[in-house]
């Protein structure tokens, strides 16, 4: 009689138990980010306080992405919605913006003051949503996530913002890391040359001149004269490698290492760079910070 009785008080402990957990994960606000980047600068503000998820993985090219059904349902119910901006995510401008009629929508890239936005190359009167790749800009997205949590979530105000400033450590630490590693590579070798214009922001900010074959956008194609001119920058200036993007095809770069190879210019492929995502989730190269530092070691080991 004793044993039955304790046992029907460590399944009702369990129940309980199990349903407290529950419902405490119902309660808690719950953030759709686009991009993995904006998803990692969320989780990493607000850690458990909120449950998080991205729409766009690894692999996935957001100026391209159309929202899916099931990507629908995640935005439907979400208490915020973080996105990059600056026309990014090309293709759900419509659904962002009826959304932000709804509950709260964050173009987090778009805090960034505007004297700071690069035009994007080729296109007038639009500017080039590729700021992640300079912390200092970044830095602007992610004050303006953490001021969103605040608002949404004012309890956890004291919170969010011991974390935000300890973000920032993390990214000022990044940001001078970047700087020592890219002045391993000798000055006329610091030449970045990509399959699409994802390192504008980059260049600017770690003096590397960038050149990209695909213009800002994955949709715009590139032409024949863009791959003779490449080439001819190549040669002129003795580069090493050129680089490939994880979400962007090789067809490009390939044309370009066929081409020197023609011209008598051995030119190889520098590696992989991640551009408009980030590495699996759980992985280093699935946070903002160990991306942004496999990037520049792939790019320092293949140019210095
Ligand atoms: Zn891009």
């Amino acid at each position: 009689m004793k044993s039955y009785l304790i046992s029907i008080l460590v399944v009702a402990a369990l129940a309980f138990g199990c349903s407290n957990a529950k419902d405490d994960e119902k309660t808690k606000p719950h953030i759709v980010a686009t991009t993995g980047m904006l998803y990692d600068a969320v989780i990493n503000i607000a850690q458990d306080k909120v449950t998080a998820e991205a729409i766009m993985g690894p692999g996935v090219d957001p100026h391209l992405y159309k929202a899916t059904q099931g990507d629908l349902a995640k935005l439907n119910k979400a208490d915020l919605i973080v996105y990059n901006g600056i026309l990014l995510e090309g293709k759900m401008g419509e659904i962002l913006g009826k959304l932000g009629r709804q509950k709260p929508v964050v173009a987090a890239a778009e805090s960034i003051p505007k004297e700071m936005l690069k035009s994007a190359v080729g296109y007038q009167d639009a500017y080039d949503p590729h700021v992640w790749f300079d912390v200092r800009r970044w830095k602007y997205a992610v004050k303006s996530i953490s001021h969103a949590l605040i608002t949404l979530d004012s309890a956890n105000q004291h919170f969010y913002e011991a974390n935000t400033r300890e973000y920032f450590q993390r990214l000022d630490s990044l940001d001078a890391y970047i700087k020592n590693r890219i002045a391993e590579i000798p000055e006329d070798h610091r030449i970045l040359v990509t399959a699409h214009d994802a390192f504008v922001y980059f260049g600017d900010a770690y003096g590397m001149r960038v050149e990209g074959l695909q213009g800002i956008s994955t949709v715009a194609d590139f032409g024949l004269k863009d791959i003779a001119d490449i080439i001819d920058l190549i040669i002129e200036n003795n580069i090493k490698a050129i680089f490939v993007e994880t979400s962007v095809s090789e067809k490009s770069i390939n044309a370009v290492v066929t081409g020197c190879k023609e011209k008598g210019h051995a030119v190889r492929i520098g590696g992989y760079l991640y551009s408009d995502a980030m590495g699996e989730f759980g992985t280093e190269e699935g946070t903002y910070i160990g991306m942004f530092k496999k990037n520049v070691e792939t790019i320092v080991e293949a140019l210095k």
